[in-house]
């Protein structure tokens, strides 16, 4: 069942088992960051659209849900950047009439001080913006910024919508090693959450795979140093260090999120990743022809690798991830991705000790 807008659910340690909707095509946004895994931004913009009817959205939503597996969360981000749809408002409109599921919204923020955006990002349950820097010549190396828009008006914007929200506001700040994690960015970042007030920061940095093989993620140490310099709660992507070496991190066990973390479908983050995961049982995929397939299973495998492809397209997976999201046997998630790496179809590489497998962005066959 080939679903447009939707994809998932997958496991996403900040917000538990969420189904992915894509409002906007691949890739629009207002920013062109340097570390998204979506790949460059093909159209840079600040003018809403509707690039969607709500109605299609909202169907393609309510046939996943009704399908399963039931997500714990509904979560719209995906290709782009979700407020530049003139349709959100509407679409959530129309869910709160079918389902109670949560809805968040993933956004780059840079959009909220408009009223309509604003007023749109307020119907959700729970808002998780990002704040890559706080300085303009970080904010214009790291997030490569449309021309129109302002770093301040940006920040006060977060500040204005956290001090109105009813629900939840996570803000994510995503650091890259010698982009945006020098002194003096990492101050004015502080500074500027401290103004910003939301409910608590998550530090994320670059786990999964990227089209920009450049980027360098951040180390726990650096982490560690971070968390108690925030007056909200701050949670790290990361493993915590050995107990041997946290003596000197100053964060406070008080400050643990009770929720998973990580899992910011449009950024480059780690959700699959668990303290003592061990790799997965896929490093080395099966053959199609190990797999002894024959042709009555061609239809499935089909379907199977449709699913997957669609899946990989937005974000980067393990196998295990992908067999739990599809609710696929793992042996068949293996033997699918076997099939579409030997077709170039995808790519795969190993961080922290698990294989990623991730959409081939040069790939131009038809699905
Ligand atoms: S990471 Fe998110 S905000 Fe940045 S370019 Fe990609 S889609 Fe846009």
């Amino acid at each position: 069942m080939h679903r447009k807008h939707v994809y998932g659910p997958v496991p996403s340690r900040r917000f538990g088992l969420s189904l992915g909707v894509d409002v906007v095509p691949s890739k629009v946004c207002t920013l062109d960051c340097i570390y998204c895994q979506v790949g460059p931004t093909s159209k840079l913009s600040v003018t809403r659209e509707l690039f969607f009817p709500p109605e299609e959205i909202a169907h393609d939503i309510l046939q996943a849900i009704q399908q399963g597996p039931v997500p714990n969360i509904i979560t719209f981000a995906g290709s782009g950047e979700p407020t530049l749809y003139s349709g959100l408002g509407d679409i959530v409109r129309l869910l709160r009439t079918k389902t109670s599921i949560p809805l968040l919204l993933i956004t780059n923020g840079t959009l909220l001080h408009r009223p309509d955006v604003a007023a749109d990002a307020m119907l959700f349950d729970r808002v998780a913006p990002s704040l890559d820097a706080a300085d303009s010549h970080t904010f214009a190396t790291i997030n490569q910024p449309h021309p129109d828009l302002n770093l301040k008006e940006i920040i006060h914007g977060l500040h204005s919508f956290a001090a109105a929200f009813k629900g939840e506001l996570d803000l994510e700040l995503f650091f890259l090693q010698g982009v945006n994690d020098s002194p003096e960015s990492v101050a004015a970042l502080v500074q500027a959450v401290d103004y910003i007030a939301p409910s608590r920061v998550d530090l994320n940095t670059a786990v999964r795979p990227s089209p920009q093989r450049c980027v360098q993620r951040t180390s726990p140490e650096f982490f560690a140093s971070l968390l108690g310099r925030f007056s909200v709660p701050a949670n790290s992507v990361l493993p915590p260090l050995p107990s041997s070496d946290q003596s000197d991190a100053p964060h406070s066990p008080t400050k643990q999120s009770p929720l998973p973390t990580s899992g910011n479908p449009d950024r480059n983050v780690a959700s699959s990743y668990r303290p003592g995961d061990k790799g997965p049982q896929c490093a080395t995929p099966l053959s199609p022809e190990a797999t002894g397939h024959n042709a009555s299973a061609a239809h499935d495998d089909q379907s199977a690798q449709t699913r997957i492809l669609l899946t990989l397209e937005r974000r980067p997976c393990t196998a295990q991830d992908l067999a739990l999201a599809l609710g696929l046997p793992l042996r068949n998630v293996e033997t699918s991705l076997a099939s579409l790496l030997s077709h170039d179809r995808i790519a795969s590489e190993v961080r922290q000790n698990q294989t990623y497998f991730f959409g081939n962005h040069d790939d131009d066959q038809p699905e």
